[in-house]
Formats: structure tokens, sequence, C-alpha cells
């Protein structure tokens, strides 16, 4: 899997259920303020001392929402995790993209602003240019701060988290765990204590860590990770950015916005590999619009710090001058050490833990939830695994993992949110299907807006029930749910059609999509 087009095949068929789970101890009730008497001065309130044992590697969403549900179901928790709650989702990853593209998507508002009759008042320059913002008259991004605000909000975050836990009753260690066997966890925490674990249930939930390419090493000042980028104290020059999936996409998007000269090294025809070809060849215009050069067919074999930026190499020969280069180029799962293979959790080829629709790796009793998985890169997903691992593991009632159902969005201006069947993979399977597509510029609230760059497309059966759809809109991660429902509740192109929408809205696009598909069906 290319981990960066966070698009995955389906997870393995599920085992029968067969009773591989552990019963439950005791079930109780979940001790809500973690108040009680202390078992050898950590929080566990003595009346869970009968319940299941659950030890959760990795504090991420795989594993933080799981520990919740796991104390809900009155098990005894406890967490290990080596760098802070939250996981990479809360500090490296998707949070820290998230907080910056929002600053990113108001200088892309403002830059539409003159379309609208907004002029901005800068002393000293001479009105507004006819043909848009000139250097002087944009916005200016102080990176410095914008960087500490993603931060500050992101250690915040991660501590909300914390409180959370302690306050559910589940044990935090703070420190580096591996597995010695399928039932015992062994902790070494950072201030030197060690801990043994032993365990009903044990929850492998340790993500992924940003590849490396041997030739492309980061330093962290000039040739960064992802996880780097928050330590620049001002805006990157000219910033090449290596890799065209999602990561590689929002961040050269977002970096455009906020005033960086950008290089997009693709390696493919196009950028997005994998998501919808509409949506893809969109973005890539609207990059270029935007002063974005888009390099296809370019891989990158070396990055080298020359004396004051970086040099690419590209495997043809040619090679591309930066002030910056921002490595993109996928994750490898955080599997080293952790004593998996002792414990008979067996890996995939791409080196990810195996695991069914409810979480099950190879070992009894173990399970694994999130990127170390390599099922659908996501936090969400992530999240969701570990609850049904832990309903799983604890006897409670599961619904397998069904990916169908699950939305994801790509967060460049305009947004791409993508739910159910793609196109693609329709066309891969052979599934008969109608599909229709609206632009928003026959949109009147996309009108309104200054909006101009997007669209609604949906695909459904020819026997009207909805497969997926695309959003590619401003804010699309919001406008994506009708779609959601639709897919996950099976309902007809017709009921989407006959529901009201608000006029003027881009939501009117969607029930209009449906009712063209209605038409489609009576031809
Ligand atoms: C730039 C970027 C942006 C993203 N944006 C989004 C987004 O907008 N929406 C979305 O849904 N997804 C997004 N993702 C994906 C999302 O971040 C991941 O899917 C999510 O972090 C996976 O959660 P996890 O719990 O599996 O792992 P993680 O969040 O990676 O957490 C794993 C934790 O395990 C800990 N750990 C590892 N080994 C050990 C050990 N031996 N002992 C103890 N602890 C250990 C690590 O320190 C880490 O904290 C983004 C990813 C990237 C790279």
């Amino acid at each position: 899997m290319s981990p960066a087009t966070r698009r995955a095949p389906e997870a393995a068929p599920p085992r029968r259920r067969a009773d591989t789970a552990p019963a439950p101890r005791q079930v109780l009730p979940t001790c809500a303020d973690g108040a009680g008497r202390h078992n050898g001065g950590v929080n566990t309130p003595l009346h869970d001392l009968q319940a299941s044992r659950v030890v959760i590697v990795g504090g991420g969403p795989g594993g933080y929402e799981a520990a919740l549900v796991a104390r809900r179901l009155g098990a005894q928790v406890t967490v290990v995790e080596r760098t802070g709650l939250g996981g990479a989702a809360v500090l490296t990853d998707a949070v820290p993209s998230k907080t910056l593209i929002a600053t990113a998507e108001w200088m892309t508002i403002a830059d539409r602003a003159p379309d609208l009759g907004i002029r901005l008042d800068v002393p000293g320059a001479a009105g507004v240019a006819a043909d848009g913002p000139t250097e002087s008259e944009r916005h200016r991004v102080d990176l410095d701060e914008v960087n500490a605000r993603v931060l500050a909000l992101a250690a915040a975050q991660s501590q909300d988290i914390r409180a959370r836990l302690d306050r559910e009753g589940v044990r935090v260690v703070i420190g580096s765990a591996r597995l010695d066997g399928p039932q015992r966890v062994l902790a070494q925490e950072a201030g030197g204590g060690e801990h043994v674990f032993e365990a009903d249930v044990v929850l492998i939930a340790t993500g992924a860590t940003p590849r490396v390419l041997p030739d492309a090493q980061p330093d962290g000042e000039r040739i960064l990770t992802w996880t780097q980028l928050y330590d620049l104290k001002s805006l990157p020059e000219r910033l090449v950015v290596i890799g065209s999936g999602v990561t590689g996409a929002e961040f050269a998007g977002a970096y455009v916005s906020l005033g960086s000269d950008v290089v997009l090294v693709s390696s493919r025809d196009r950028v997005l590999p994998g998501e919808d070809a509409d949506a893809a060849a969109l973005i890539e215009e609207v990059f270029r619009s935007r002063g974005m050069t888009v390099m296809s067919r370019s891989r990158a074999q070396s990055v080298r710090r020359t004396a004051d930026g970086v040099l690419v190499t590209l495997a043809d020969g040619r090679t591309v001058e930066g002030s910056h280069a921002l490595m993109a180029v996928g994750s490898t799962p955080s599997t080293a050490g952790l004593g998996l293979e002792g414990a008979g959790v067996r890996l995939t080829e791409s080196g990810h833990i195996e695991v069914d629709k409810v979480s099950r790796t190879t070992a009894r009793g173990v399970y694994a939830a999130g990127d170390v998985t390599g099922v659908l890169p996501l936090a969400s997903v992530a999240a969701m695994q570990g609850r049904i691992a832990m309903s799983h593991a604890l006897g409670d009632a599961v619904v397998p993992l069904a990916l169908p159902a699950v939305a994801a969005n790509i967060f460049t201006a305009p947004e791409i949110a993508t739910v159910g069947a793609s196109e693609a993979g329709l066309q891969r399977d052979g599934t008969p299907y109608v599909t229709s597509m609206l632009p928003l510029t026959r949109n009147p609230r996309a009108k309104m807006l200054g909006l101009k760059d997007g669209f609604v497309k949906l695909f459904a059966h020819p026997a009207g029930q909805v497969l997926g759809g695309v959003v590619v809109a401003p804010r699309a991660s919001e406008l994506i749910f009708p779609i959601t429902l639709a897919v996950a509740h099976r309902l007809t192109v017709d009921d989407v059609a006959s529901a009201f929408t608000v006029y003027p809205s881009i939501t009117g696009s969607i029930a209009e999509v449906a009712r063209m598909l209605h038409h489609v069906q009576e031809g």
C-alpha cells in the first residue's frame, strides 16, 4: 500500500468468531471519576481487580479510543505511550496539519476577496492591481506565530486526552512497550522504571512514522519530514514537496496559499493518484493557477543540502533547487522491537500487522488497530478499529469494520471529500453504475460566494441505490455527510432527491445530482 494515498485494499475477511476472545472475568461499571483506593500507586480502583486486564500499546486514536471503550465495559486498562497521548494524529500529523491548513484557508479566502468587491488598504500601496493582489497588497503570514499556535493547540489537545483517560480511570504509563509473549507486556518508562503487565487482552496501536529514502535523509532544517515542519520560524522561500499523494498535495497547497513558492515533484502522471480522476485533475489545475510548479512523471532520487538550500536530483538526471524540501513519500508501520514474532503476531508483505474486520491478529487475545495495520490510514478508522477490538474482546455487540462507509477528505483548497465506491473501483469490479456530476458554477450559493472550482458527483446502481460520491468544494468535509448517510443506509437516489435542501445551498447540488440520476434511470 502506498500510505501517502490514504487508500488501501479491503481488510482480510473476518475469520469466524470461534470464541477466541477471552470471556470477560467480570463486567463492572466505569469508574467515572477515577476515584477509589489505589493499587500500587496507580489509579486503578480496587473494585476493578477482578475485571479483564487490557494493555494497550500506543496512545493515538486507535489506542485511546479503545481504552475508553474498554473502561466503559468494565476492564482494567493500561495504556503505554512513548511520546504523548493523542499519538502522531494529535502531535505531528492530523491535528497540526489541519491547524496549519486552517490558516492557509483564510489566505485563500482573502485572495478571493477582490472578486467580491473587497479591497485591502495597505499604507503606502497605490491601489489594487487590476489583475489581483500583488505581493505588497496580500496578507502576510507570520509562520513563527502560526507554528506556535499549531503546536500549542496540539499540546492542549494531547493534555485533554490525558485528562479524560485519567478521569475514566485508565492507567497511563509514558514509556516504550513490547510484548513478551501474547499475554505479557514489558514497559520501560522514560525515567528508567520498568513494568511487567500481565494481560487478558493486548491491543497494538503503535501507528507509523514517515518513510525515509536512503538518499534523502531529513536533517530537520532544510530536508524535512512533515513532523518537522512546525519548527520552521519563517516561510520557506521555495519549498520542493516530494510526493503528490494526500500528504504531499495538502502541504503543497497549504504552503502556496501561505505564500511560499512551491514545486510539487510527482512520480506519477498526475497528482493524487488513486483518487477520483476528475477531482485530481481539477486540483492540479487549481495548483498551477495559484503559481505552483507541478512536475509530473518526475521521480526524486536524492535530496542533498547545498550552501543555502537543497538540491533534488530526479531519476532522469534533472535537478530542482529549493530553499527546503519536504519528504512526503509515505509511512512505515511501527512494528520494530515490539516482540510480535515471539507472540505469534503475523505481518503482511508490506510489514503491517495482519488483522481481520474485528481487529484480531493471528495471536489469540492480541488485537491491533490503526496505521500499524495498514487497513486505511485515517484517524477515524484507527479509532473505529480500536473500539471494535475492545467490543469484540470484552464480549460486547460488534459490528465488523465496513470500509465502504468510510468518508475521507483531502484538505486542499477546494477540499476533496469522498465516500463509498470510487469510479475506478466500480469499473475495476465490473459493477454496473450510473453517474452524474454538477459543477459548482451551476450552484446559486457557490456563485454568491464567488466559488468557481468544484463539483458534486454521485455514483448509483442502475436500480437506484447510492453507491458513492465525491464533493469538491470548500468545506467538502462537512458537505459529504448526506452522501455518507445515503451510502451507510443504502438510500436510493430518489430518497436523496426527495429530501429538502436549503435554498440557496451547496447541498442543493447533491439533491440535484440525485434528481439527474432518476432521469438517467428513466432514460
Ligand atoms: C500529515 C498527515 C495528516 C493527516 N491528516 C489526517 C486527517 O486529517 N484525518 C484523518 O482521519 N487522518 C489523518 N491522517 C492519518 C492519521 O494521522 C493516522 O491515521 C492516525 O494517526 C493513526 O492513528 P494510530 O492510533 O494508528 O497511530 P498514531 O496516531 O501514530 O499513534 C501511535 C502511537 O503509538 C506510540 N508508540 C509507537 N510505538 C510504541 C511503543 N513501542 N511503545 C509505546 N508507544 C508506542 C507512538 O508514540 C504514537 O504516539 C494524517 C496523517 C498524516 C501523515
